[in-house]
C-alpha cells in the first residue's frame, strides 16, 4: 500500500493546480493500492468517489503544494472512514462493567481477555475475567495462566457447562467480589455458524453487557467487511478489536469494519505481549496507511523506555526535524530494548511494511550504525551536515568504525531522509502549514 500510494503523491509534485484531469492518475494508483491492501471493492469506490469530488472542488492555497492538498484530502478522509476520533470503551454507571468478546477461532480473544484486563487494570480499574470456552479445555487453562501472569481472577467453571450457566455464575461472582469491569472470554469456530452464535445471543441475554466487541484479526483482509457486517447483525456488538497489527497485515480490515458496520475499531492488538494493546487511533492509521509512518506511536512506545523528559526531547525534535545522530542512536538503542522490533519498525517514518527477515536485517543494520555513530566526534553527531558536506570525514568515520564509506554515506542519507518524512507528516498532520481547505 505505502510505496503505491507514495507514487501517486509524486506524479503530483509539478502541478500546481487540482483538476480532473491531473488527480486522475494518482485517483487510479490510490483505487489500486487500497484493493492491493484488502479493502473491499464497495469501500474502495466510495472512498475514490468521496476523494475525487473533494479534490476536484478544492481551489488553489498560496503556498501548498497539490500533491500536499491531495495528502490532506486523502488523509482526512481515510481518518473519517476509519471513525475519525478515538472510540473509548463504555463504563457502566452502576454495577460492573461486562465487556463480552466474541469472534473467530485463532483471532486472539484469549489473548486480548487478558491484555485488556491489564489495559483496564493500568487505568485503576478492579478486573475479573470469564472462561467461556468450553469446547477446548486448554483454552481454560490458557486463559488461567494469562490471567495469574497479569494477576488478575479468573472464573473457569470447566467444560461441563454451558457457556450462558458460565456467564451467569462468572457475573455473581463478580458482583459479589465488587469488581469493576468483568471480560468474558468465548469459543470460537472457524467459521461463522449457528451454533456459534446462539450461544453468544444466550451469553448475552445473560450478560446483558455494556460492550459487545468483536475481535477481528487484522490479516482477515476483505472478509472482515462481511464477518463485522454478520456478527453485529446477529448478535449486535459495540465496537471491534483489531488483533495482529504487528505482522504482515495490509490494513484493509481497518478501513471496512466501520464503515460496513457503523461500529468503531475500539482497540488495537500490537504483539503477542500482554502490554501490545493499544487504542485505535485513526488519524495514526491513516498516516501510517499513507506511508507516513506512525511517528506518535513510535514517541508513545519509546517513552515506556527511555525518560520522560528525553522522550519530550526526541519529540520536539521529531516534530523541528532538527533530529540529529544522537536521537538516531538514542531512537535505535530504545528500538533495541523494547525487544519487539517488528512492531516498532512499521512505525518509523520511511520503513512501511516489514517481514521477519527484514527484521533480522535491522536487527543487524543497528549494530552497524552503532558502530558508525560511535565514530563520530560529538560535533558530527549534533550537525550530521558536516558529514554530508566532507568526504574525509566520512572516510574517518568507516575507518575508525571498520564500515565502508558507502555504509557511512548510507546511513547520512538515511538520516536526511527522515527529516523530510517527518518534516512532510508534520505539515498533513498539523495542519499548521496547511491552511483549512475550503470545501
Ligand atoms: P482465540 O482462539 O481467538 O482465543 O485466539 P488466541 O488468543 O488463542 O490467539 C491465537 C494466537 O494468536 C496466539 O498464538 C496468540 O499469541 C496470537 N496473537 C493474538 N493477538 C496477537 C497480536 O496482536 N499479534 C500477534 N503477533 N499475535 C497475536
Ligand atoms: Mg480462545
Amino acid at each position: 500500500l505505502t510505496s503505491g500510494l507514495e507514487t501517486a503523491w509524486n506524479k503530483l509534485k509539478g502541478e500546481e493546480v487540482l483538476t480532473k484531469e491531473n488527480i486522475a492518475e494518482p485517483m487510479r494508483d490510490i483505487r489500486r493500492a487500497l484493493l492491493e491492501a484488502d479493502v473491499s471493492l464497495p469501500v474502495v469506490r466510495r472512498f475514490v468517489q468521496a476523494i475525487s469530488d473533494q479534490a476536484v472542488g478544492t481551489g488553489v492555497i498560496r503556498g501548498v503544494r497539490p500533491d500536499q492538498q491531495l495528502v490532506k484530502i486523502v488523509n482526512d478522509e481515510l481518518v473519517k472512514l476509519m471513525g475519525g476520533e478515538v472510540s473509548e470503551l463504555v463504563f457502566a454507571k452502576t454495577g460492573p462493567t461486562v465487556i463480552l468478546l466474541a469472534g473467530l477461532q485463532g483471532v486472539g480473544k484469549t489473548t486480548v481477555s487478558a491484555k485488556l484486563a491489564l489495559y483496564l487494570q493500568k487505568l485503576g480499574k478492579n478486573c475479573m475475567l470469564i472462561a467461556g470456552d468450553v469446547y477446548r479445555p486448554a483454552a481454560i487453562d490458557q486463559l488461567v495462566i494469562l490471567g495469574e501472569q497479569v494477576g488478575v481472577p479468573v472464573y473457569a467453571a470447566g467444560t461441563e457447562i454451558k457457556p450462558a450457566e458460565i456467564a451467569r455464575q462468572g457475573l455473581a461472582e463478580a458482583r459479589k467480589r465488587n469488581v469493576d469491569v468483568v471480560i468474558m472470554d468465548t469459543a470460537g469456530r472457524l467459521q461463522i455458524n449457528k451454533t456459534m452464535m446462539d450461544e453468544l445471543k444466550e451469553v448475552k441475554r445473560v450478560l446483558n453487557p455494556t460492550e459487545v466487541l468483536l475481535v477481528v484479526d487484522a490479516m482477515t483482509g476483505q472478509e472482515a467487511a462481511a464477518l463485522v457486517t454478520t456478527f453485529n447483525l446477529e448478535i449486535g456488538i459495540t465496537g471491534a478489536i483489531l488483533t495482529k497489527l504487528d505482522g504482515d497485515s495490509r490494513g484493509g480490515a481497518a478501513l471496512s469494519v466501520k464503515e460496513v458496520s457503523g461500529k468503531p475499531i475500539k482497540l488495537v492488538g500490537r504483539g503477542e505481549r500482554m502490554e501490545d494493546l493499544e487504542p485505535f487511533y485513526p488519524d495514526r492509521m491513516a498516516g501510517r496507511i499513507l506511508g507516513m509512518g506512525d511517528v506518535l506511536s513510535f514517541v508513545e512506545k519509546a517513552q515506556e523506555v527511555m525518560r520522560q523528559e528525553d522522550a519530550e526531547e526526541l519529540q520536539k525534535k521529531i516534530m523541528s526535524a532538527k533530529f540529529d545522530f544522537n536521537d538516531f542512536l538514542k531512537q535505535t538503542r530504545a528500538v533495541a530494548q523494547m525487544g519487539s522490533m517488528s512492531r516498532v519498525i512499521g512505525m518509523i517514518p520511511g520503513m512501511g511494511k516489514v517481514t521477519p527477515a527484514q527484521i533480522r536485517e535491522a536487527e543487524k543494520n543497528v549494530k552497524m550504525m552503532e558502530a558508525m555513530i560511535e565514530a563520530m566526534t560529538p560535533e558530527e553527531r549534533e550537525k550530521p551536515e558536516l558529514l554530508a558536506e566532507s568526504p574525509a570525514r566520512r572516510k574517518r568515520v568507516a575507518q575508525d568504525s571498520g564500515k565502508t564509506e558507502q555504509q557511512v554515506s548510507q546511513l547520512v542519507a538515511q538520516l536526511f531522509q527522515m527529516r523530510v518524512r517527518m518534516k512532510n507528516l508534520m505539515g498533513v498532520m498539523e495542519g499548521g502549514s496547511l491552511p483549512a481547505l475550503s470545501n
